[in-house]
């Protein structure tokens, strides 16, 4: 049995793949309660075509997100379909600064978690005080506030202070989350809201946090890669077990 019909819309089968792939990461974002509203993109490059990627349309809850209704943009976020949904160009002014850099950034994620933004908030930002906080430690880069994340040029000292880590904390706002694969960006984006949540539970406990050594991040973080399920390359098993529980939803994010 096919798992959905194809709407008429042109597209190449890997640009379906990503759309639908994509289309389950909204799904699955809004599920985990990550979503804010109509705001916030999770962007992907198509895989076949030069200078193309795919964004939620503007105006959209995440729960409405489907594999047909993402757009495709340019990196300048210009629309490059017949997409009759409007774009968040100003938005999408980070990302693309990141997707044109950046050429290892296929997958890009912003949110505004509640506990990503307060760690976000805290002088002394993510803090090595919890199991997945320690797989973080040494590879999240931090960049003050400016307002609002439109300008273009304030791009040369996001990358500047993104330095060669693939997680941005921006101060006051929350974190920008860059990987090679969507899979993979999910389960650092997972594990960082995790991080994030205990660390800000574990503040509110009125009593001082104990610190993991320096040395035991480390072993931490050399043995991590032992402890994830199988299914490829970072993120997949995981990305394929919630893309199950998606379905048991709501399957239209597949159109
Ligand atoms: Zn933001």
């Amino acid at each position: 049995m096919a798992t959905s019909m194809r709407p008429n819309i042109e597209c190449s089968d890997a640009e379906w793949q990503a759309r639908q792939k994509l289309a389950a990461c909204y799904r699955i974002f809004d599920l985990m309660g990550w979503s804010e509203s109509v705001y916030n993109h999770i962007s992907l490059r198509v895989p076949d075509e030069e200078n193309a990627f795919l964004i939620n349309p503007f105006g959209l809850l995440y729960s409405e997100v489907c594999a047909s209704n993402l757009v495709k943009i340019d990196i300048d976020g210009n629309k490059l379909d017949g997409s009759p949904h409007a774009v968040n160009k100003a938005g999408f002014t980070q990302h693309g600064y990141f997707h044109r850099h950046l050429h290892w950034a296929h997958a890009i994620c912003h949110v505004h978690t509640t506990a990503t933004m307060a760690v976000c908030s805290l002088e002394e930002g993510l803090l090595p005080i919890n199991f997945y906080a320690c797989n973080f430690i040494g590879r999240v880069a931090y960049h003050d506030f400016e307002g609002v994340t439109v300008r273009a040029e304030e791009g040369e000292r996001l990358l500047k202070n993104l330095g060669n880590k693939n997680i941005l904390m921006l101060r006051n706002h929350g974190p920008v989350v860059m990987a090679p694969t969507l899979e993979g960006m999910f389960l650092q984006q997972w594990a960082l809201q995790r991080a994030c949540e205990i660390q800000m539970a574990t503040l509110s406990m009125g009593r001082p946090p104990r610190f993991v050594p320096e040395e035991v991040i480390a072993v931490h973080q050399r043995d991590l890669k032992e402890a994830t399920p199988p299914g490829g390359g970072p993120g997949m098993g995981d990305f394929a077990a919630w893309t199950r529980r998606i379905d048991k939803i709501d399957r239209s994010w597949r159109d």
